[in-house]
């Protein structure tokens, strides 16, 4: 005879899925815009902006929100999402003042307030960063990232061995004496079709 599966109490929120995408798809982004900065710094350095600071806050943003965007697909490392959420925060307050606020542009010689839109840009990606902060501290998407010790650990050694059916088994709901599943370590009732 075979039984259903228990079902997983571990399912991923659709919005968290969405936003993991959404970390890893920008984390890439930042790393390209890394890998430009180390292609282009002579470029960077000619109108006055450091490209070893645009390196390092793509790299470390890249980084972060690569681990932040897996963790919250597998449902892990809460507190590290939490904590590269945080870090994300701080290093968008901070990049718009590791730039020139300006810079001339050597073609057209116009000025271009780069300090403006760097922060215009912070701006976006904070409150995006915030919208997280608090999607991630809902009860839901939190259960999410807790631990499902039976499914996810199964113990190294041999599990101990079933108790034995006793007339104390009974499905609580029809009385029909209860099969202990040993596969999956529940009692199911055969009338009922459904674990007890
Ligand atoms: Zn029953």
């Amino acid at each position: 005879m075979t039984y259903p599966p228990v079902p997983s109490a571990r399912k991923r929120p659709i919005g968290l899925t969405i936003l993991a995408v959404l970390f890893i798809i920008v984390s890439v982004f930042a790393f390209f815009g890394a890998a430009g900065a180390a292609a282009q710094g002579a470029i960077l350095e000619a109108v006055g902006m450091s490209p070893t600071a645009v390196i390092i806050t793509g790299v470390l943003s890249g980084i972060l929100g690569l681990a932040a965007g897996v963790a919250m697909l597998m449902g892990r490392a809460y507190m590290l999402v939490i904590g590269a959420v945080v870090i994300y925060i701080i290093i968008s307050l901070i990049n718009p003042f590791l730039q020139p606020a300006a810079i001339t542009d050597p073609i057209t010689g116009q000025q271009i307030d780069l300090r403006g839109q760097s922060l215009a840009g912070s701006a976006i990606s904070i409150l995006i960063a915030l919208v997280v902060l608090f999607y991630l501290t809902r009860g839901h998407v939190k259960a999410f990232f807790q631990p499902a010790p039976s499914a996810m650990y199964p113990p190294p050694t041999a599990p101990t061995p079933p108790p034995p059916p006793t007339a104390a088994s009974a499905c609580p709901t029809c009385g029909t004496p209860l099969q202990f599943v040993p596969q999956y370590q529940r009692y199911w009732c055969p009338t009922c079709r459904q674990y007890r």
